[in-house]
């Protein structure tokens, strides 16, 4: 504990000194992709911002918190926005009442309007989806009521910006995260009927391949399929985000890029418990959104930014 308060009063003069904005959870961006040895004439074609895990709801002060990153986020001057999933704080429990699915939503399309000048490409998370609806035919049951409060075309798609190739998978199938067969077809087929040498961005809530998986699960079921299905597709550059864990971490594989982008909520936008090693992180891991920046040779820069709200 002591090591830990020295450790932070290090921190904080040292931040001082370089005039970053000095409290608690003042932390540098952190890069995750591999920097050394990128092509220097590489063009910048677009600026992406990931937001994942907003978990949002009216308790802790979330919305207003979440307002504050936004405007941070805006500074970056981005394209657009990709949401990973997980966008209210919680519909899937059996416990849940319609009420509360309906005022989550409510807390989010209001949130929404505060950046409505922005695309925004969002992703089914598995906290999402109201499965205690009392029928199937229900409304508000399960995937569909959400694919339409996030404005998505379908529960996955693909679509493309400048020269880049995105796509969203939906990881909520049995043995989740997984695919099911018939987005496997479509996957495979989306592939396929990309050119050679194609720059690719894959969005899933689950993370697809990850490292913080390997304590704490919560990894595609079905990676083995995923990663050779890519790697048959190594004349282009894929690249995967994810979100899920509420933790950062990077994998690579086979040449394809795996980040997975902590979250907007740290600890659901709570103080945290005994593991957290600051107040509102998961684990290790604080609270944050990414900037990614996408280049004209299928590279990208993956930047979290730690936010202290
Ligand atoms: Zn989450």
């Amino acid at each position: 504990m002591k090591e830990k308060k020295e450790f932070n009063e290090k921190r904080r003069l040292a931040l001082k000194k370089i005039g970053a904005t000095v409290g608690a959870l003042a932390i540098s961006p952190i890069v995750l992709s591999q920097e050394n040895g990128v092509n220097k004439k590489r063009k910048p074609l677009l600026k992406v911002a990931h937001i994942t895990d907003i978990h949002i709801s009216h308790e802790n002060d979330a919305p207003n918190r979440f307002k504050k990153c936004l405007a941070e986020i805006k500074k970056h001057k981005v394209d657009f926005f990709l949401n990973g999933g997980d966008t209210i704080m919680a519909a899937d429990y059996n416990n849940i009442t319609r009420e509360s699915v309906i005022n989550q939503w409510r807390i989010w399309e209001k949130l929404r309007s505060e950046f409505d000048e922005y695309k925004i490409y969002s992703c089914l998370g598995n906290h999402d989806m109201w499965w205690a609806a009392p029928d199937k035919n229900d409304a508000m049951y399960g995937k569909n009521y959400v694919i339409e409060k996030l404005g998505m075309p379908k529960r996955y798609y693909s679509f493309k910006k400048e020269d880049w190739y995105f796509i969203v998978l939906d990881s909520n199938n049995k043995n989740a995260g997984a695919l099911d067969d018939e987005q496997r077809v479509w996957l495979e087929k989306e592939l396929t009927d990309m050119p050679k040498g194609a720059s690719v961005l894959v969005m899933t809530h689950y993370p697809i391949l990850g490292v913080s998986t390997i304590p704490y699960g919560g990894s595609h079921t079905d990676s083995k399929y995923i990663t050779k299905l890519f790697y048959k597709h190594q004349d282009k550059h894929i690249h995967c985000i994810s979100g899920h864990m509420h933790l950062l971490d990077n994998a690579v594989y086979n040449h394809v890029n795996y980040y997975c982008n902590g979250s907007m909520s740290g600890f659901w936008w709570g103080e945290g418990d005994q593991d957290s090693a600051e107040k509102c992180w998961y684990h290790e891991t604080p609270p944050g959104y990414t900037i990614i920046e996408l280049f004209d040779d299928g590279s990208m820069k993956n930047t979290y930014y730690p936010h202290s709200y």
